[in-house]
Formats: C-alpha cells, structure tokens, sequence
C-alpha cells in the first residue's frame, strides 16, 4: 500500500502544475466580479477641475477676513455656477459666485462659504433668485470647501494593479476614468462528473437503494463562489460505457478543470479508475486528511483533473482543501489560504490523519470560540449546512482538550 501523502506536499504539487488562464476583454459592467489582467492606469486627474464641496459661494478668502456674524462683510454676487456649468468669468476682489456642490471652482475664487454661514437662505429651493449681494459671517482659510483637481487621483496613477478581483467600488472608478472595456482573466469553465447506479436527480423518483445526486450540487455551487463558470453532466452509470460517454462529452466542452467525485475509494467499483487510466495521466493518492484520504489527481488530455472521493462531506472538504486553491490559481485569483485561530469549546478527537473537524464560529470576547456541529460522518452533509468552519487538528494530534487553540479554515464570514 502506497505510503499517506501529505496535505501540504499534495497541494504544493497541485499548485506546481497549474496555470493561471489568458486574459479577454470585457464590457466594463462584465468586468464585475472578475480579474484584471492588466493594471488600470488613469488618463485623467480625478477630479478633473477644482470643485466645491458645499452649497455656498465661491469668494477670495482675503475678501473675507475681516467677516464675523456681528460684523458680516458684504460682496456682490456676479456669478451663478450650477453642477454642470463651465464658469467664464473671473472673481474680481470684492466679488462672489453662488455655487454648487460639485460645480467648478471660477477663476479668481479661493475658497468656498457654506451658505449657512451667510446670510443667504435657499430654503425656497434650487430656483432661488439669484441675490445683488451676500453677506459673509465669517472668514474662510485659503483653499476651504474646494476640492483641488487630481485630489483623489492624478493622470499617470496606477490606481489598480492585476490581480484585483473588480467589486463595486472598482467598477465606479474605472467608470470614473473613462474606460468602457477591461482586460480580465477568463472565467475557467469546471465541468463536475457524477457517476454511480444509486443516484438520481433531483426530478427523479426516490425509488429503494437509490440517493439523490448532492454533489454535482454542492461542486456547482463551491465552483460559483470561487469565480468559476459550473458545467453539471449528466449523471453516469456505473458501467464502462457509460463512464466513457460522460468523459467523451465532458472534453467535447474544452473546460479548463474536470472535477469527478466517486469512484476513487478503495471499495468503489473500478471503472472510474479504469477509464481515468484509459484518457489521462492519473495519480491515486491516499492524503493524510480526515475526511477525504483517496483522491486522484492528474491531466485528461492537459486538462487539469480532480477525482474527489463521494462521500459529500469529503467532496466538499477536499475541494475547500485542495481544489479551490487550484481553481484559485486558474482563475488569476489569490490562491493562499487564509485561517484563523480559534479556541474550542469541547475536546476534539483525532485519528493521527489530519482532521477537519466541522465547526460553529462564535466571537466571544478577546476570542474566538469553535464548537463542533455534532455528528461528524462524512455521509453528514447537514455538518457542513451547520460549520462556519473547518478546525483542523494537526497530524499526530489524536486528542485535543477543551480551551485548546486551533486553526480554522473559514467557510463563510464570521459574524
Ligand atoms: P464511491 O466512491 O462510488 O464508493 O462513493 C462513496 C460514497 O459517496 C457512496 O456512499 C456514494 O453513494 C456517495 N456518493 C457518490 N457520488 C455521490 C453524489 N454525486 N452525490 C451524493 N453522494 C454520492
Ligand atoms: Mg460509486
């Protein structure tokens, strides 16, 4: 029997294997959610003039030094700037301009007074006449309430590089330099194999000594939310050719990772073994993990290959463990795992493999508090609807008390 591989070794050649996918361009709203594959570099100062940021009046704050709510000083109005407005004119001292928030800054002005802070009122509403005079009660400091032109960001700034996954705030500043289209890294297309006589889809009848297909759920599902595009094939029968049909097809979409869950366990009917052996380059691993030991791992015609074992427990917690990293990587995403340390609220039992024990995650103070989600089989799906987390117990490790700390592979964000 072939020696227990080690996680880290097993991900680290994984990791070896795989590259990253070439960039497309798409449509800026596409872009949400994806890669950049190129750093986006502003051709314009942002923002692109000096504007206000009140409701006020755009004056020469000379003009107001001497201005107090006893002693207001008086300027002529000369100017209406609204947002949207190009201002032609120039301030001469003595002089104002009504302006709005956002509206360019007039030649000539120095600063900007709240309306608040003069004696002007446009409670009545944006289509207030325009005054002959304001008065100011109080002075300004050179530059008040204007926003210099490049504040935010200057032509020429690197303002994302590649790598960046384009959220909302992303996607509104790109907008904001004016590019409609962006370069991303292709979205990888996953194809997932199911196979096996007992199951059957969700349309299906229930009939005795069958289960319905979970996996092909949970993959799609786990395949989403790390950037990828999900394939579901229909599920295979346990027989030769039908095995064979359900690959045939699966190449035939060109998918950048195939993903099969069953039929690598020692017990398991040997015709996923055999065709895995017909079409690819195939290793049959046995990890030092608890749950999810045997898993094949190889190319099919170059394309990167995960066997996951069936029980849906160890699909899902050898695809958070060993899968997402690479589907990570494929993606042009940040591959490291990030987990987080937390103390447990009840003994934890190991088997000396390294276990990932399903967890709740609870803030307490100063800590974080893990506690089991009860029955741990790997035929449970309901721990994982349950685990905030995984907390892994190290290699060796067979007992570990109450009070101790772990570290946790988070599932989902903490609240
Ligand atoms: P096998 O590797 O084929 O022996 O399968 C191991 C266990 O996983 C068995 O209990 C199967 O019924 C179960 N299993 C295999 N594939 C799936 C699937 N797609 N959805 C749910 N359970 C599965
Ligand atoms: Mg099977």
């Amino acid at each position: 029997m072939k020696p227990l591989l080690n996680v880290d070794s097993a991900l680290a050649k994984i990791l070896a294997d795989i590259k990253t996918l070439e960039a497309e361009t798409v449509s800026l709203p596409d872009s949400y959610n994806r890669v950049l594959a190129e750093d986006i570099i502003s051709p314009i100062d942002l923002p692109p003039f000096d504007n206000s940021a009140m409701d006020g009046y755009a004056i020469r704050c000379e003009d107001s030094a001497a201005a107090s709510r006893a002693n207001p000083v008086s300027l002529s109005v000369i100017m209406d700037i609204m947002a949207g407005s190009a201002p032609a004119g120039q301030l001469e001292a003595g002089t104002a301009a009504r302006i709005m928030t956002g509206a360019p800054i007039p030649k000539g002005a120095t600063a900007v007074i709240p309306v608040e802070d003069t004696d002007d009122n446009w409670s009545k509403g944006n289509d207030s006449p325009l005054p002959a005079r304001v008065s100011l009660f109080r002075s300004l400091a050179m530059g008040e309430n204007i926003r210099l032109a490049g504040e935010n960001i200057g032509a020429g700034d690197t303002i994302m590089t590649a790598g960046t996954v384009v959220g909302a705030a992303e996607i509104g500043m790109i907008a904001g330099i004016g590019l409609p289209r962006v370069e991303v890294i292709r979205q990888p297309k996953v194809v997932i194999l199911s196979s096996g006589d007992e199951l059957v889809d969700i349309y299906d009848e229930l009939t005795p000594g069958k289960i319905r297909d979970t996996n092909g759920y949970t993959l799609a599902g786990l395949i989403r939310g790390a950037g990828g595009l999900p394939i579901r094939l229909p599920i295979a029968k346990d027989s030769l050719e039908s095995i064979r049909d359900l690959y045939r097809r699966a190449l035939e979409i060109n998918p950048d990772l195939l993903i099969s869950t069953a039929g690598v366990s020692v017990g398991a009917a040997d015709l996923v073994k055999v065709v895995m052996d017909e079409l690819g380059e195939i290793d049959f691993w046995r990890i030092n993990m608890r749950p999810g030991k045997p898993l094949a791992y190889g190319t099919i015609c170059g394309i990167p290959f995960f066997g996951l074992p069936g029980n849906p427990v160890s699909t899902m917690v050898t695809f958070e463990v060993l899968a997402r990293p690479a589907l990570a990587k494929i993606a042009g995403r940040d591959f490291n795992q990030r987990t987080v340390k937390a103390t447990i609220a009840d003994d934890m039992r190991g088997d000396g493999r390294r276990t990932y024990a399903r967890v709740k995650l609870q803030r307490e103070p100063g800590r974080l508090v893990a506690r089991s989600t009860g029955i741990q089989s790997s035929g449970a799906l309901m721990s994982m609807v349950l685990a905030d987390g995984l907390a892994i117990i190290p290699e060796e490790q067979t007992f570990m008390p109450a009070g101790s700390e772990v570290d946790v592979l988070p599932l989902r964000s903490i609240e």
